[in-house]
């Protein structure tokens, strides 16, 4: 094990047009892991698949992790470009004898498949040319194979998983290079990891049978074998492999529905992996916490119920920069114009109240309507329903006392109130003409709330504009 290096994470997304919400959470472990060692959080592109390898699809993948707030050290690794380092470590390990010539063509082997399925023996595929006399091979096209062992077991150390075995005999010699000259993944992956430093691979659980045949490669080289950590996948609410079927599977789908990035990380963070009975916790904290201890067994399922509560918490503990920040982010991910100078100068003094109500971002712009704005304030039909000839009387007199009143709730609300009874009419009475006129809508914020933020002036003439 490799535990007194220092540590060096990685994140290996292959360019899928957007990021999973699946290798968010990856992403998110690695980044803790390393961040909270005092170690590397590497990115690496998995692009050798040119077809879907756009830049465009890699962007989209850098913007995912920007928004989530993980940063990565030194610039992203592209796996294409390394096509002639894989290919000299293919041709080192025939050159140490772990590995060797194949000449079988493609045809030879699905014959050989073909054959030993009818005759119902293992369709594995053991090459003639394993034990070949090196003097004796010809020239011409050639993939190189692993000359993996054939007897014993190969044993995954997982840090989550535990001891997982694998039967060699179970194994193939596959292929490093083929013959075309271009590297395998599996040899690509190994390469890489060798060469970026990387001391633990954290990844979904569907590399487990990888990480076997990847340590026979490390076991050819002589190189250190990493830490694997292979954490379950994720599932949907259900308790099934999540898929589009289930809703938003991409991140960008959780920015557009006005999740917090600091609530996504304590949310995914706790996806798969706890410390104790820890639901609730800041950057800090999770970094200080995090270890692979804590990662399950079982497949964590997504649960919205409890994501709008992490999401609330977020919310409510949030300064009012921050908050401003991710409501910026909010609009750009959904294609709203950015707020104006304006409307971010009114919505600022009702972030105290709205803040700790509001369980995601759209929720909290919702209630904020008042406060984003401008006069004649539109009045939305229901609420119109309050703006009758008494209403429309009792507007009247409340601008005049609120003109004299000194501004704070205690005497506002006094002046509701003294005016209400003059009606007789309970503070509820007052309030819906008051909710019209201020907002245009029928449910809002505390009308004090809504006449603190928007200041003396603004009220005074939104009542004016309604008042009989
Ligand atoms: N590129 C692989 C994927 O996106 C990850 C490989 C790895 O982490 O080793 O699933």
């Amino acid at each position: 094990m490799t535990d007194s290096r220092p540590v060096v994470t990685r994140f290996a997304p292959s360019p899928t047009g957007y990021l999973h919400i699946g290798g968010a959470r990856t992403a998110l472990f690695n980044w803790l892991y390393a961040r909270g060692r005092g170690g590397k959080f590497l990115l690496r592109i998995e692009d050798t698949d040119r077809a879907r390898s756009t830049p465009e699809a890699t962007e989209a993948i850098l913007q995912g992790l920007r928004w989530l707030g993980l940063d990565w050290d030194g610039e992203p690794v592209s796996q294409f470009a390394g096509v002639a380092r894989h290919a000299e470590v293919a041709r080192a390990m025939l050159e140490n004898g772990t590995a060797y010539k194949c000449f079988s063509t493609a045809e030879e082997i699905e014959a050989f498949r073909e054959k030993a399925k009818a005759e119902g023996r293992s369709t594995l595929f053991l090459s003639p040319w394993r034990d070949a006399d090196p003097a004796s091979l010809p020239d011409g096209p050639h993939a190189i194979r692993l000359k993996a062992p054939r007897d014993g077991e190969t044993v995954v150390r997982d840090a989550v998983q535990g001891d997982v075995t694998f039967g060699n005999a179970q194994l193939d010699d596959m292929v490093l290079l083929r013959s075309d000259g271009t590297p395998t993944y599996m040899l690509a992956v190994v390469v890489d990891d060798h060469d970026m430093g990387v001391t633990h691979v954290i990844r979904g659980d569907d590399h487990l049978t990888n990480a076997a045949r990847q340590i026979q490669i490390y076991q050819a080289m002589g190189w250190d074998i990493p830490v694997f950590a292979h954490i379950p996948l994720i599932h949907g609410p259900d308790g099934k492999k999540l898929s589009k079927r289930h809703g938003a599977v991409g991140l960008h789908e959780y920015a557009a529905m006005g999740y917090p990035a600091a609530a996504m990380r304590n949310y995914l963070a706790r996806l798969g992996w706890s410390h104790g009975d820890d639901e609730l916790f800041d950057d800090a904290q999770a970094r200080a916490w995090f270890d692979l201890d804590g990662i399950g067994k079982a497949p964590a399922r997504l649960d919205f119920k409890k994501l709008e509560h992490v999401s609330g918490w977020h919310i409510a503990r949030m300064g009012d920069a921050e908050l401003l920040e991710e409501i910026a982010r909010f609009r750009a991910a959904t294609g709203a114009p950015p707020l104006s100078g304006r409307q971010i100068a009114r919505l600022l003094p009702a972030l105290e109240a709205l803040k700790a109500k509001a369980k995601t971002l759209p929720a909290l712009l919702d209630q904020a309507h008042f406060a984003l704005i401008d006069r004649p304030v539109a009045v939305e039909e229901k609420a119109a329903a309050a703006l009758d000839t008494v209403s429309r009387g009792i507007l009247t007199e409340l601008t005049a006392a609120v003109q004299n009143a000194s501004w704070d709730r205690n005497e506002l609300e006094a002046a509701a109130k003294r005016i209400g009874e003059s009606h007789g009419l309970g503070l509820g009475k007052v309030a819906a003409p008051l909710r019209a006129a201020l907002a245009g809508r029928s449910s809002t914020p505390s009308v004090f709330d809504m006449m603190l933020a928007l200041g003396r002036d603004e009220t005074v003439a939104r009542l004016q504009d309604q008042a009989g």
